[in-house]
């Protein structure tokens, strides 16, 4: 701020003239220029001296005490030597000047020593209030894209903590939120909800026979294809190795089952060789279904044992041949 130079805050308008300039133009000039004070010059236009305002005054109590000032001219009377500063010169000059000196004015000149200006008191003023406004909006400016870069930070934070990192759904945590939030829905209105869990069936003997990486990429696949086989309303969630939840606010365990075969059918279409599978020449899914709501809310106390009870009918899909759906039973209660 204080490095800014002279010539972009000093004022070109400056009234002056030489030393036999009579002291009455010399009030009338700085009356009608309404200057502070007169810059007498040399025949080059170099500043040699200086009349103020307050010089005048002083000699207007000499007039009103009797005084006649008739044939008074500038060099009888200005202050000499004269303080120039050139225009390069900045703001920290003037300041250092100003304050040390107690001076309210330094006439500016060229590097040939020409009077070009004048840099007031009230111009530092100015040019400082614009400076340090200028700096506000800067540092307000700063201040509002370090804050956009923090929140992009934590939504990317938020983001890694909610996801999984291979596949990109929701991980275990998000989907206990998710539990939680249904499951009070349920509890408090009565609101229906179903969860799908999913196994992708002998994929440890995928990993022995095709290598970890392939078995990596199957899991990208099948997770691709559960988000595109359920509802905007429904969520997908990576619930360990090769298990996968889905949840499906206000669905009935009818409507939950034709979900789990449509997921079925869509991971069996996709025909991925699993040439080491006892049961299936692809990749399949075995799935498990549960379901609550209003009556059965009091007999599942707690949203893990829906998940629990999912767990159960999976267990049944698999001990019955895999690649099926299977919805929880009373028959399935422990
Ligand atoms: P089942 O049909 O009974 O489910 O048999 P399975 O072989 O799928 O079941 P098991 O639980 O014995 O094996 C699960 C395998 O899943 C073992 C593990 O290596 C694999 N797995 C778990 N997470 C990952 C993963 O992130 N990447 C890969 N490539 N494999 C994984
Ligand atoms: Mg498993
Ligand atoms: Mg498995």
């Amino acid at each position: 701020m204080i490095d800014q130079p002279i010539s972009g805050f000093m004022s070109r308008r400056v009234v002056y003239g030489d030393e036999e300039t009579p002291l009455r133009e010399i009030v009338s000039r700085m009356r009608i220029a309404e200057q502070s004070a007169f810059i007498v010059c040399d025949e080059r236009r170099a500043p040699i001296g200086v009349i103020t305002e307050s010089d005048a005054i002083g000699l207007l109590e000499g007039a009103l005490a009797g005084h006649f000032f008739e044939n008074t001219r500038a060099c009888d009377i200005m202050a000499t030597p004269v303080t120039t500063l050139p225009e390069s010169a900045c703001m920290s000059e003037v300041i250092r000047i100003m304050t040390k000196r107690t001076f309210r004015r330094i006439p500016i000149v060229d590097d040939k020593g020409q009077l070009t200006g004048i840099v007031n008191l009230t111009d530092l003023q100015d040019a400082m209030n614009t400076a340090l406004e200028r700096r506000g909006r800067d540092l307000e400016v700063a201040v509002m894209a370090r804050t956009a870069e923090l929140q992009a930070a934590n939504e990317k934070l938020e983001r890694l903590s909610q996801h999984d990192g291979l596949t990109g759904l929701l991980n275990r945590r998000a989907m206990s939120t998710r539990m939680a939030e249904l499951h009070s829905l349920c509890e408090r209105h009565g609101n229906p909800y179903s969860v799908i869990l999913m196994d992708i069936d002998h994929f440890k003997l995928f990993n022995d026979s095709q290598g970890h990486l392939q078995g990596d990429a199957i899991l990208e696949a099948i997770a691709n294809t559960l988000e595109r086989s359920v509802r905007v309303a429904d969520s997908v969630f990576r619930y360990g190795g090769e298990e996968f939840l889905v949840t499906l606010p206000e669905t009935s365990a009818t409507e939950a089952e034709l979900v789990a075969e449509r997921i079925r059918r869509n991971v069996e279409t996709l025909g991925l060789p699993h040439p080491a599978s006892p049961t299936a020449d692809h990749v399949t899914l075995s799935l498990g279904v549960a379901s609550i709501d209003a009556e059965e809310i009091a007999d599942i106390g707690r949203w893990e044992d829906l998940v629990e009870r999912a767990d159960r009918a999976l267990y049944r899909a698999k001990e019955s041949g895999r690649n099926r759906v299977v919805g929880w039973k009373e028959s399935d209660r422990a």
